[in-house]
């Protein structure tokens, strides 16, 4: 067969199962609204978790940072590290309250960049089953031995640490803060405690807790800092720039060490051009605009809670989640696609997550929320949603 016969097979057989990905193409996203084939449509399906995106504020910084040059013409260790990069660098170090950071061009370079320089040949890696698919791919590329266990399963991880202690070698736990596609959070404070036990190195990442949860003290890093954690349980926090921060890009924040360890070792950093100066400012007026209008992050926080008590209200199938990620799960893949096209036809865009994004059987709608939804819109989605399930089984044979 021909590369284009074969590959037309695979791809059929991916229809068959409902389970090709179809690539929508937004003429504008100025969330929380996005221009779908000519019609305005609510979404909740962006990470865009604090409205960060469209402040006019960040816009402005980033058109300002253009003017230092369209791309940062180099990777970062030959000319393409700015100070616009290091003093974004030293914002992340402070609001996630450790003593470095540095800057990746996106979370899945970050992740599997920091694992491979990690741990290699003759270590372990052991990760939560339900990991983001870039910290698998971390995990596969990176040549140790890679040990699973079941999603937050404490007991699996104690077992899975005593194997690695058996095969010799560093040990590298890496899990999740906030599950992507789950919303649900990783008990952080028993997998540092089993970490400590068992001398192993904690990884996590935050891309869906920076900026969204935090302590009293530092009010948005993260799960590790919301579960009362800080540097010494969890010495690797990555984290994104594209979810709260409203941008691109991501970070590896801890000690000096490490930070001073990843410029030396993380491929997925050295061997790359470095992120776009405009990129970096727009981040950086970002993060500012989070520490000085902590009323956002306290409205997606209202909002989260009102989205909850009208969809229990409305008897919709939740699962346990404190986070704007808030997944109804359906199970079947045609349910999944019927539902959203529906919403869509009634003007909501939502996340269709079939498997093998998330395991089979499990296939969900994705809804996230923002600070810049408003509770009536909040209520139209619910309204909407809840008549088409409605219609949906009613019409199922
Ligand atoms: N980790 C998690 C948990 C994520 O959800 C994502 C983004 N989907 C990433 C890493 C990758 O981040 P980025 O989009 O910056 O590559």
């Amino acid at each position: 067969m021909t590369l284009n016969q074969t590959l037309r097979q695979r791809l059929d057989e991916r229809r068959r199962r409902n389970l090709y990905r179809e690539l929508k193409t937004l003429a504008a996203a100025p969330g929380p609204r996005a221009l779908v084939d000519g019609r305005e449509l609510l979404t909740f399906s962006s990470n865009d978790y604090l409205g960060l995106a469209t402040h006019p504020g960040v816009i402005a910084a980033q058109q300002t940072g253009a003017k230092l040059g369209a791309g940062a013409t180099a990777s970062h260790l030959v000319n393409g590290h700015l100070q616009v990069h290091r003093d974004l660098e030293g914002k992340i170090a402070e609001i996630s309250g450790r003593e470095a950071a540095l800057v990746f061009s996106s979370g899945y370079m970050a992740n599997v960049g920091t694992i491979c320089a990690l741990v290699g040949r003759g270590d372990n890696v052991i990760s939560d089953r339900l990991n983001h698919a870039s910290l698998i791919d971390g995990a596969r590329l990176c040549g140790a031995n890679s040990l699973r266990f079941a999603h937050n399963d404490l007991d699996g991880l104690q077992r899975q640490l005593q194997r690695a202690a058996a095969n010799g070698g560093n040990t590298l736990v890496v899990v999740d803060g906030v599950y992507s596609m789950d919303g649900d959070c990783a008990p952080l404070a028993g997998i540092a405690e089993l970490c400590r036990r068992h001398d192993a190195w904690l990884m996590v990442d935050e891309a869906h807790g920076f900026g969204v949860m935090g302590s009293p003290q530092l009010p948005l890093a993260g799960s590790i800092a919301s579960a009362g954690l800080g540097q010494d349980d969890a010495p690797v926090m990555m984290g994104t720039l594209g979810k709260a921060a409203g941008n691109a890009g991501a970070f590896v924040a801890g000690s000096r060490e490490l930070i001073d360890y990843l410029v030396q070792f993380a491929r997925p950093y050295i061997y790359t051009t470095g992120m776009p100066p405009a990129v970096a400012a727009g981040a950086l007026a970002a993060l500012e605009v989070m520490q000085r209008e902590p009323e956002r992050s306290a409205r997606l926080q209202r909002n989260i809670g009102f989205f909850r008590k009208r969809a229990a209200q409305l008897r919709l199938p939740l699962v346990e989640s404190a986070s704007p990620i808030q997944p109804l799960l359906l199970g079947d893949e045609a349910a999944v696609m019927a539902i959203a096209a529906e919403l869509q036809q009634r003007g909501f865009l939502v996340g269709a997550i079939r498997p093998p994004t998330v395991p089979e059987g499990t296939a969900r709608l994705r809804i996230t929320l923002s600070a810049n939804h408003s509770e009536a819109q909040i209520d139209q989605l619910l309204t909407a949603l809840a008549a088409s399930l409605c219609d949906y089984s009613a019409e199922a044979p």
